[in-house]
């Protein structure tokens, strides 16, 4: 397949915000692509070579790019860094460098996607002594063949920004209708959501059709998408759905996933990465837990107080990314403790499709505590008096609620759902519970904040139209270091106009990309002609606003853009309140 054909799409699908419009263009796309390329075509529109898990990624150093680009066009580095501050993307001043370049190759050779895709993947692969000229050879090779449009989007991929803004169940939308039909969607996304592979789905669709994503199992040493929570408003709703339910502490820290086995542990987040090598102290505490040969465990590492053996804050555990020396130092200075509560495989056995109270049974059995290595604490109920008194005891430690969870309930992959119920502090009072809002924009400080921004421009995310639509400017809750570091946490998602996913009315200083999710805790939500959310449902002309946001410090790095808070829940606290506000 000719890479051109491919980029021809990209240029209609990122013309477009509209869902709808993108899935058709996608499956006409996919349609078009042979059976034995469509894993990779998939991989090249996620932006990236292999699925997240396998750590191998591309993210090409800009300045390698800009010494490339050089070379292939005949301009100086210094032009073409200028040209990049101008426009801050290098992907445009590829387009545009390639389409003006001095030097014109002697010979044309099409692209293929075959050979876009060898060489990126190389790239990505490429590590050690000499890795540093082999990525320049490789890209410099594409790029002497390649057309203007085609150099945008190869020079975004090898930095790491597509900017297509194609989510991934886009892509599962698309693949139903390319190889089953629209109905059969489901299938679809739970074969991802138990390999998390899109490239391996769209592999199994191509060449056995639905039957052979039968064959999508859980597999050890590749993540399952996280089951996640619903939230209810009171724990006597929560009984009274649930019936006899198990109550869980609800830990405030870092989903893990462990998988254990022949070739040691492997540790993933709820973002699918691996984590592995930041934390050593639990891979060692699983290792002496562990009583069989392989399975895969979930719970939540929270940092405790070497001193006290109280919680710390959540950002502490954030904090150990990045260098080895900083997670040894980490290691000692904040050491967590992994609080398990599922087993998914055990051996060579799947447990998804058993009951919650048996996966807890055999987790227990599976695994001896220490130090390191606990279980959640947990009570079965239908009491509400009782349940509220757990309540209090799980506050008490540090907690943040409970998670309630239907006794016979299955492991469902991705799926947030009513087996699952979370209640948190004060649930009750009007706006207590935090969301999680992507930064779109920034305005300017002035006066003490000069220099830095005075205010972000915060968005909740649109899962029906695959959107950001904004709730709130948020300019308290920062420390002075924050303050002073935002530009430049900031900056590798600055744009130079409003990005394509980006619903807003006011016009910031400087707009990102939808990437940061930052938690938020507000006073009420309250209507606004301001703000974009949930425009026109409640009222015309008005949409939801946060009031009184105050960021809690919690940068939420394991949430991408498309797990914050939705429009549609805030609507759902909106109509909360107005219930509870009503005697
Ligand atoms: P929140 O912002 O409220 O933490 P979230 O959006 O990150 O929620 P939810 O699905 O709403 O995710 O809440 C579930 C999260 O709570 C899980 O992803 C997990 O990290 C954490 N958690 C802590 N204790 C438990 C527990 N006992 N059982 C399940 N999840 C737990």
């Amino acid at each position: 397949m000719l890479y051109t054909k491919v980029v021809e799409a990209y240029e209609k699908i990122e013309a477009t915000t509209k869902r709808l419009e993108m899935t058709d263009l996608l499956t006409q796309l996919f349609k078009q692509t042979p059976k034995d390329e469509i894993d990779r075509l998939v991989y090249l529109t996620q932006g990236k070579v292999h699925p997240d898990y396998m750590g191998i990624e591309l993210g090409l150093a800009e300045k390698l790019v800009i010494r490339v680009l050089a070379q292939a066009t005949g301009l100086s580095e210094d032009e073409v860094t200028a040209l990049w501050k101008k426009k801050g993307d290098l992907g445009l001043v590829a387009q545009d460098a390639i389409a003006a370049r001095r030097q014109k190759p002697l010979e044309s050779k099409p692209l293929t996607l075959a050979k876009v895709y060898e060489n990126l993947d190389e790239i990505a692969r490429s590590g050690g002594a000499g890795s540093q000229e082999r990525k320049i050879t490789l890209l410099a090779d594409l790029l002497a063949f390649a057309t203007p449009v085609e150099a945008k989007y190869i020079v975004r991929t090898v930095v790491g920004k597509m900017r297509l803004g194609v989510a991934d169940m886009t892509i599962v939308d698309a693949l139903a209708a390319t190889f089953a039909t629209k109905q059969d969607r489901a299938a679809v996304e739970r074969a991802y959501n138990v390999s998390s592979d899109l490239g391996e789905v769209a592999r199994l669709l191509a060449s056995e059709g639905l039957a052979g994503l039968k064959k999508v199992g859980l597999k050890l040493y590749r993540p399952i998408r996280a089951m996640l929570c619903e939230r209810m408003e009171t724990l006597e709703e929560i009984l009274k759905r649930l019936g006899k339910c198990a109550l869980e502490y609800k830990y405030d820290g870092l989903r893990v996933q462990a998988h254990i086995g022949p070739k040691g542990i492997k540790l993933f987040s709820r973002h699918l990465e691996e984590i592995t090598d930041q934390f050593p102290d639990l891979v060692d505490g699983l290792k002496g837990a562990f009583r069989r040969g392989a399975g895969i465990v979930e719970g939540e590492a929270v940092p405790v107080d070497p001193n006290t053996g109280e919680f710390l804050p959540f950002q502490t555990v954030s904090r150990r990314r990045g260098r080895k020396y900083d997670v040894e130092v980490m290691m000692k200075e904040y050491p967590v403790s992994l609080f398990l509560f599922d087993c998914l495989l055990e051996e060579d056995e799947d447990l998804t499709g058993r009951p919650y109270v048996e996966r807890r049974a055999r987790l227990h059995k599976a695994l001896k505590e220490n130090e390191r290595v606990r279980f959640a604490t947990y009570r079965d109920t239908d009491d509400v008096k009782e349940a509220e008194a757990f309540f209090d005891t799980a506050l008490q430690i540090g907690g943040e609620g409970l998670v309630a969870k239907a006794l016979n309930s299955t492991y469902e992959a991705g799926a947030r759902g009513y087996q699952w119920i979370k209640f948190k502090r004060d649930y009750a009072a009007a706006m207590s519970d935090t969301v999680d809002l992507v930064v779109v924009g920034a305005f300017a400080g002035r006066g003490k904040r000069a220099g830095t921004y005075g205010a972000l421009l915060m968005a909740a995310y649109d899962k029906d139209d695959d959107v950001f639509r904004t709730v709130c400017k948020l300019g308290s809750g920062f420390d002075d270091a924050t303050l002073e570091a935002l530009p430049k946490r900031l900056a590798p998602h600055r744009r130079d106009r409003k990005p394509a996913r980006v619903d807003s009315k006011l016009e910031p200083d400087v707009w990102f990309e939808p990437a940061v999710v930052l938690e938020v805790l507000g006073a009420e939500i309250t209507l606004s002609p301001v703000h974009t959310a949930g425009q026109d449902l409640v009222r015309p002309g008005a949409g939801f606003a946060i009031r009184f946001p105050r960021f809690t410090g919690k940068w939420r790095e394991d949430k991408g853009p498309e797990d914050a808070t939705t429009v549609q829940e805030i609507r759902e606290m909106y109509d909360r309140q107005k219930k509870v506000a009503k005697p």
